[in-house]
């Protein structure tokens, strides 16, 4: 199949092309557009075969359940059968953007898009694009990220191309994304609503607005079973293996130093991805890609993707990485490095390694 390209204007998209691309989502075809998170891989959340479609053109296990996007809150009540007052505050204070809530489903909702569960998960986004295509498709949108399963998610239409060119209908290019992480994932089912992935709305949002949040305890202890299936698999992962260095900046950046001399004396082609005050002590012939300003995690989240992906093409045969603070989108950036790390991480405290 060829992969149709069409560019697009993020604030103001051209009434035709967009008319084109609903027309595709309407017939059952695939097309990937961009979200102010990452670039989704979005197929009619009704029509079950175009949904199976998604999860064959990414190589997606099947029982990983979809997010169906919608284009007005009003919408949520067709997919869900309750929506309670937590689920209520949460909408009133971040629809449209980026927070992802799961709720008892319908059964209108086809099992392909929940893995079979009794929940279901919505998010009505922010982008322009993607709120005038799921209007204009007039269902909801099924929409993963527009990568291949495993690697990292796509924050431009050019990685959406790398990764899935000839298994889709349609890439709409509207520039790249300006979070650059997936959004939040919150279990309004529960008591207290419960994180199942931290993304583009903060812990600390979500407090301001419920009072009190639960984090999901496989967020915090990897050997956990999540609740939310898609955390157990292989994600966001380099061709490279990737080390991750936490603790207090200074002593982090020494020891990875020490690491990166250690690879490229033994002749290996070494990548780091650091922030801009250790890329100045890394030797010139360092694979380096920076976050941006030590302390910008705004900067690092919109920069996280592209980064790793640029390893791939660099070929690099192992990747040294620090991280960043834990608060704000740091919580979700650090999600994201951990699990690209496959969990090889290495905790430096005030200058001594803790392994
Ligand atoms: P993706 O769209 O690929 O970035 O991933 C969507 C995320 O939402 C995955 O981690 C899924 O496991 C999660 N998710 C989707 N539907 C549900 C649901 N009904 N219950 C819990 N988690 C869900
Ligand atoms: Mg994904």
């Amino acid at each position: 199949m060829e992969t149709r390209y069409l560019t697009i204007r993020r604030e103001a998209p051209d009434e035709e092309i967009m008319q084109i691309a609903a027309a595709l989502l309407r017939e059952g075809r695939l097309v990937a557009f961009p979200t102010e998170t990452v670039y989704g891989l979005g197929a009619n959340g009704l029509d079950c075969a175009a949904v199976k479609a998604i999860y064959l053109a990414k190589g997606r296990p099947s029982d990983n359940p979809l997010i169906l996007h919608i284009a007005k809150p009003e919408d949520a009540a067709r997919l869900a059968r309750e929506i309670n007052a937590n689920a209520r505050a949460l909408m009133a204070a971040f629809w449209p953007g980026p927070l992802t809530l799961v709720l008892p489903r319908r059964d209108s909702v086809p099992d392909a898009v929940t893995g079979g569960l009794d929940s279901v998960a919505i998010r009505l986004p922010n982008c322009p694009v993607a709120r005038r295509l799921i209007e204009l498709a007039g269902v909801p949108i099924a929409a993963p990220s527009a990568n291949t399963s495993g690697r990292p998610s796509p924050t431009t239409a050019q990685a959406v191309i790398d990764d899935l060119a000839g298994r889709i209908d349609a890439v709409l290019d509207g520039g790249p994304c300006g979070i650059g992480l997936e959004s939040t994932v919150v279990d309004c089912t529960t008591p207290v609503p419960t994180i199942l992935r931290p993304g583009g709305i903060t812990r600390e949002q979500l407090e301001a607005v419920l009072g009190e949040v639960e984090i999901d305890a496989a967020l915090t202890q990897p050997k956990e079973t999540p609740r939310s299936p898609g955390m157990k698999y292989k994600h966001y992962a380099p061709k490279a293996p990737l080390f991750l260095f936490e603790g207090e900046a200074e002593a982090t950046a020494a020891a990875l130093l020490a690491e990166v001399k250690a690879a490229l004396g033994r002749g290996e082609k070494v990548g780091a991805l650091v922030d801009e005050t250790t890329a100045l002590l890394l030797p010139q012939e360092t694979v380096t890609v920076c976050y941006g300003p030590r302390g910008d995690i705004k900067a690092a989240a919109a920069r996280l993707y592209t980064a790793l992906r640029s390893f791939d093409r660099q070929a690099v045969a192992v990747i040294y990485a620090t991280g960043v603070a834990e608060d704000g989108l740091g919580l979700a950036l650090m999600n994201r490095l951990r699990k690209a790390s496959g969990y090889q991480i290495r905790c430096i405290k005030g200058g001594v390694d803790h392994g």
